[in-house]
């Protein structure tokens, strides 16, 4: 028979494993069993709509057996089984997110450790054996498979007769050495130990022959002074207890039980941030065991993650991945979710529209938005980790469907804030706000830094007023969305009125401006089609010019238009503001009537600079060194 070859990085993973050095090797068990059981999971969910599947669901079991004198463990399952082409599929390559996880870390070289931590499904029993036959039949087909390896050389497969459908894994146990002995994997107390600590919760029995002793039974007439004798005898025993994680009460689940859970069905290894685990009674019962992980995974912002939880009804998995369950706006959340009011026989596409599975998820909603509030509140620097790796996507769920969420995520929001110097949520800023502000200030710049030092920011400042400093593309749209926090508006410190003038001050600034429009009207002139108009600013302190953006748009939102949609990104225009007290402004001024060439170098100087300092690019930095240079002779 020919030979297959493994596909190349699925050869890469399994010479680690082949090698691997681990004193965990023995989560390859945990591994077969945990694959044993989704393959259970699979005809448990056919036999709800087929009749033919022909198991009751207590029959359902996985059974380990051993031969010792072989060195031979068995882990056998009658699930869904696989037909040829599976066999090829899923043995031959590295099939899915777990094995992958584990080689995207291997890959970053991250510690060797963490083989233990991942799934690394079925080829971790290559950290055990030298050779491994599956037997598996497809339920619903005749023929049946043996798939054989013994590890880098390739595998093969051949028709072969069983008489059910289901898997064997047959795993012969590498021979033992001086350190490491294999053959403590064919003995009862230990795969019996290795159950309990990896898979207790595994919903179907995990059964296993195992040796017993009782008093042997005497004649009436033997002498009783003689101390009993034992005779030893076998009978097959459930390891595992069976109740899933989440049926249990949290007083009993220790958070080890919980992260270890965590670990095994998500593939993460980095511990979560935060462990959901409630009950709910009433119109629908359910219960919930929800996690907020503390890393987002590799694809969280790109469109392969796919949000869900993971949807059981009266203990069969109905769902692995249930979007529904879960808004938009909390998908980092991970879980599941068992609830016996919903009826087994609906099918997938009918849950959409499932009345119980509406209120379920309304009610988690609910949940996770308070935990994250009672976090935001009572364990701020939890939170802040938190919010450094999901607070972008609640600012995505704020503004997304037009701010149809944004109850749900508006008061979990943290800004920079430039007076604290620290996050804080809109809803402090309202309440620290003096007397007299009436407005929520927010300056958007590239980075903290260049945005604090914005001219209005130092205004603002002066006045006691703090700014919420803007450093993300989707920061802007959040204040378009909401309008309002509390009742007070959003300001955008670069493109609005500050409104910090009186009535009378305005008249005043009107009446300079009035004053001063031969100079405006000349700097307008010298720039030309540069800016769009020149006026008068009061918002500028110590600073002689700024640029504004025209019309409520800013320039960062412009960069970002530009990159994301450069097709229908457009130029948005630019206002030169000039400080009519700044000696700079008046030293122009002055030149015009003086020397009026040199005073057009001076408009175009400021306006170099009003762009430098909005954080936008020149068009000709090289014009501008020159003017300098010309100006500086
Ligand atoms: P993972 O479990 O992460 O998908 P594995 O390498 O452990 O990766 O398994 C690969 C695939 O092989 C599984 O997804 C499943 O489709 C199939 N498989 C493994 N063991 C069994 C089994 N006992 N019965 C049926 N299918 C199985």
């Amino acid at each position: 028979m020919e030979k297959q070859q493994f596909k190349a990085e699925s050869k890469r993973l399994l010479d680690m494993m082949i090698n691997s050095i681990y004193t965990h090797r023995e989560i390859f068990l945990r591994e077969i069993i945990s694959n044993a059981s989704d393959a259970i999971d699979k005809l448990a969910y056919t036999a709800l709509t087929d009749d033919k599947v022909g198991i009751d669901r207590d029959q359902f079991a996985i059974t380990i057996t051993r031969d010792s004198e072989n060195r031979v463990l068995t882990v056998s399952d009658n699930g869904i089984g696989m037909s040829k082409e599976e066999m090829e599929e899923n043995l031959g390559t590295i099939a899915k997110s777990g094995s992958l996880g584990f080689k995207q870390a291997m890959e970053k070289k991250e510690d060797i450790d963490i083989i233990g931590q991942f799934g690394v499904g079925f080829y971790s029993a290559f950290m055990v054996a030298s050779s491994i036959t599956v037997i598996s039949r497809k339920y619903n087909e005749e023929k049946a498979w043996k798939w054989v390896s013994d590890g880098a050389e390739g595998y093969t497969i051949e028709e072969t007769t069983k008489d059910a459908p289901g898997t064997d894994v047959i795993m012969t146990l590498k021979a033992d050495t001086e350190d490491d002995k294999y053959s403590e994997f064919l003995e009862e107390y230990e795969l019996r130990s290795l159950v309990r600590k990896y898979s207790d919760y595994i919903r179907y029995p995990i059964r296993m022959e195992v040796t017993k002793s009782r008093p042997v039974e005497k004649a009436e007439d033997a002498d009783s002074d003689k101390a009993p004798e034992y005779e030893s005898y076998t009978e097959m025993e459930t390891l595992n207890s069976m109740v899933p994680i989440w049926q249990r009460a949290k007083k009993d689940v220790t958070d080890e039980e919980y992260e270890t859970f965590y670990r095994d069905k998500f593939f993460d290894y980095h511990k979560p941030l935060r462990i959901i685990h409630s009950s709910a009674e009433g119109a629908v019962s359910f219960k919930a065991l929800l996690y907020i992980p503390g890393k987002a995974p590799y694809d969280f912002y790109t469109k392969d993650y796919k949000r869900g939880l993971q949807l059981y009804s009266s203990g069969v998995m109905i769902m692995e991945n249930c979007e529904d369950l879960l808004p938009e706006h909390f998908r980092f959340v991970r879980g599941v979710v068992d609830s016996q009011d919903l009826s087994l026989n609906i099918s997938r596409e009918m849950l959409q529209h499932n009345r119980q599975l509406t209120i379920i998820a309304r009610n988690i909603e609910k949940k996770i938005k308070s935990e994250l509030k009672a976090m935001l509140e009572n364990d701020r620097e939890k939170y802040e980790e938190f919010y450094a790796v999901f607070g972008r996507q609640l600012k995505y769920g704020t503004v997304s469907d037009y701010g149809a969420h944004k109850d749900a995520c508006q008061d979990l929001l943290l800004y920079y804030s430039h007076k604290q110097g620290k996050l804080i949520s809109l809803k402090e800023y309202v309440e620290a706000m003096p007397e007299g502000q009436e407005k929520i200030y927010f300056a958007p710049g590239e980075n903290r830094d260049q945005s604090a030092k914005l001219p209005q920011v130092e205004v603002l400042d002066k006045k006691g007023y703090d700014v919420l400093l803007f450093t993300e593309d989707v920061d802007e749209f959040v204040p378009q969305t909401l309008m309002t926090y509390m009742e007070k508006s959003f300001c955008n410190v670069s493109s609005e009125d500050l409104g910090l003038q009186t009535e009378e001050e305005k008249k005043e600034a009107e009446a300079k401006a009035e004053a001063l429009k031969g100079m405006l009207t000349f700097v307008k002139e010298s720039l030309g089609d540069q800016v769009k108009e020149v006026k008068l600013s009061s918002n500028l302190g110590s600073h002689p010019v700024c640029m504004t953006p025209e019309g409520g748009m800013s320039f960062e939102m412009e960069k970002y238009m530009k990159r994301a949609n450069p097709e229908f990104a457009f130029p948005v225009g630019r206002i030169l503001e000039l400080n009519a007290d700044h000696e700079a402004v008046k030293a122009m001024q002055s030149a015009m009537t003086e020397d009026p060439l040199k005073a057009k170098d001076y408009a175009q100087l400021l306006c170099y600079q009003a762009q430098l300092m909005a954080g936008l690019q020149l068009d000709d930095p090289y014009a501008y060194t020159e003017l300098v240079c010309k100006l500086m002779k």
